[in-house]
C-alpha cells in the first residue's frame, strides 16, 4: 500500500474560547499578570494577539531601496494556554463553558460562553446589535 505523503492538517479545528475584544490575562512571560485586550484571534494556530503585549522588537535590514531598515515593535501571537479569559461580570479569570441560552431580542437559544466562576455570561463585545 503506497504511503500518501503526510498532510499537516490539524486533527480538529478548534474554536477558540478566546474572541476579538475579550480581556485576557497573560500567564507567562515578561507580560505575565498583565492584562489585555485581544486585538486579533488566530483560531488556525491556536494563538491570540493581544493588543501591546508580547511586543517584540524586529530589527529590520534595508531591502533594496524600498523598504529602510530600523527596529520595529510587534505584537507576537500568545498561545491561548498562556492567557486566560477575565469574565466580563464577575472580573475574575476564568476558564469557559458553553451553554445555549435565549439571547438577543428574539430570545432564540444560542451557544453562548459562560463563566466558570460566576455562571454569568461573558460578553461578546464584537458582536454586533
Ligand atoms: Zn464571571
Amino acid at each position: 500500500m503506497a504511503v500518501k505523503q503526510k498532510e499537516h492538517k490539524p486533527l480538529h479545528l478548534a474554536k477558540l474560547n478566546i474572541k476579538k475584544g475579550d480581556t485576557v490575562v497573560i500567564l507567562t512571560g515578561k507580560d505575565k499578570g498583565k492584562e489585555g485586550t485581544i486585538s486579533r484571534a488566530l483560531p488556525q494556530i491556536n494563538k491570540v494577539i493581544v493588543e501591546g503585549r508580547n511586543i517584540v522588537k524586529k530589527h529590520i535590514r534595508p531591502q533594496g531601496q524600498t523598504q529602510q531598515g530600523g527596529v520595529i515593535e510587534k505584537a507576537m501571537p500568545i498561545h491561548v494556554s498562556n492567557v486566560m479569559l477575565k469574565c466580563t461580570e464577575c472580573g475574575e479569570r476564568t476558564r469557559v463553558a458553553h451553554d445555549r441560552r435565549p439571547m438577543g431580542a428574539d430570545q432564540k437559544k444560542r451557544v453562548v460562553r459562560v463563566c466558570k466562576k460566576c455562571g454569568k455570561v461573558i460578553q461578546d463585545r464584537t458582536r454586533s446589535s
